[in-house]
């Protein structure tokens, strides 16, 4: 199908493109991976897209010493693309997880023009980003033309596809810790064969120390309406040897009490025992990475 008309504007700065989608009923594209399909079967219909990819400050991916965490962060600029991410040498060597999570979305024809911001500002409940995202417990950083907030990716992602963006708001950058030395790490996906999408995806951060495993993070994606952390696996997992009786154990928590999606993907008790395998998964090989 063909979307309905629009009006269409390519700035070149920040400042211009707040400007502009102040005025209302208008859309922002960044990769338009997700937008041009929506515009195309007429599920979105704005008088006016905002299009991002000429703004170069939404490009940048730098390190921090210091601010939103203790041992510095990585602020990657909403229009870094999967690739970017996925091949980044700054990314891969301080903050691993989100190369590998990058590494795993779709395609390379996705990779290579999909953009974090905008798979973020999409909130689709099968994106890989979103467990990545929850297991580092990063941060969204917005602004408007009138001022800026951060929020953590917890309180951003609302539910599917919706978010905590205002309607004048962009995803200016998402905000990630530099990994603590040591760090396992590793992301698991059972994708959906066509798309590779999750049908459900686990990221998971470890460190042992004399023998325990004294930190867990665990992110979930696919299996609910938005991705959580599954604090019940982490609680479990902490201060044990980290044996696979262990890993057990604590995954076999990991869809406790949660709402389960079904579609025609996968019913709801598939994920549901897909999450535990995944999660045991993402676990075994992240404690093999801890040192
Ligand atoms: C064939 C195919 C396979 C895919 N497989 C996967 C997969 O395996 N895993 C996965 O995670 N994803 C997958 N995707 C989705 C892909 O990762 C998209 O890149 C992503 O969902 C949207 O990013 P985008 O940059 O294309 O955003 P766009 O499509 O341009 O925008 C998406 C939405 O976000 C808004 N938006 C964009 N940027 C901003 C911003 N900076 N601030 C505020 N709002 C913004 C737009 O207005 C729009 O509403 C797939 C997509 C396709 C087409």
């Amino acid at each position: 199908m063909i979307p309905q008309n629009f009006e269409y504007s390519a700035p070149t700065s920040l400042k211009e493109a707040l400007a502009l989608i102040a005025k209302g009923d208008a859309k922002v594209l960044a990769g338009g991976m997700s937008l041009i399909p929506l515009m195309k079967l007429r599920l979105a219909a704005p008088e006016h897209v905002v299009d991002l990819s000429r703004i170069a400050d939404l490009k940048s991916v730098h390190e921090d010493g210091k601010g939103e965490f203790p041992g510095g962060a990585l602020h990657l600029g909403a229009l870094a693309t999967h690739f970017e991410i996925e091949s980044s040498a700054l990314v891969r060597s301080k903050c691993p997880l989100l190369a590998e999570v990058a590494s795993n979305i779709g395609d390379v024809q996705v990779r290579n023009v999909g953009t974090i911001g905008g798979s973020t500002a999409h909130a689709d409940p099968a994106a890989d980003y979103p467990a990545g995202l929850m297991a580092l417990e990063a941060k969204v950083h917005l602004t408007t033309a009138k001022g800026e907030r951060t929020l953590p990716i917890d309180q951003f992602i609302v539910d599917a596809l919706s978010t905590a963006l205002k309607p004048n708001e962009l995803v200016r950058e998402i905000i990630v810790p530099v990994e603590t030395r040591g760090t396992g790490f590793s992301y698991q996906k059972l994708a959906q064969p066509a798309s590779g999408f999750a049908v459900v995806g686990v990221a998971a951060r470890v460190r042992k120390s004399a023998g325990k495993v004294t930190f867990v993070r665990v992110g979930v994606t696919g299996l609910a309406g938005k991705a959580f952390r599954a604090t019940r696996v982490e609680k479990l997992l902490e201060g044990t040897s980290g044996s696979a009786a262990d890993i057990q154990k604590a995954a076999a928590q990991a869809a406790e009490g949660v709402d389960a999606n079904t579609d025609l993907h996968a019913s709801a008790d598939y994920r549901r025992q897909m999450t535990k395998v995944f999660t045991a998964r993402a676990l075994t090989q992240a404690l093999s990475r801890a040192d």
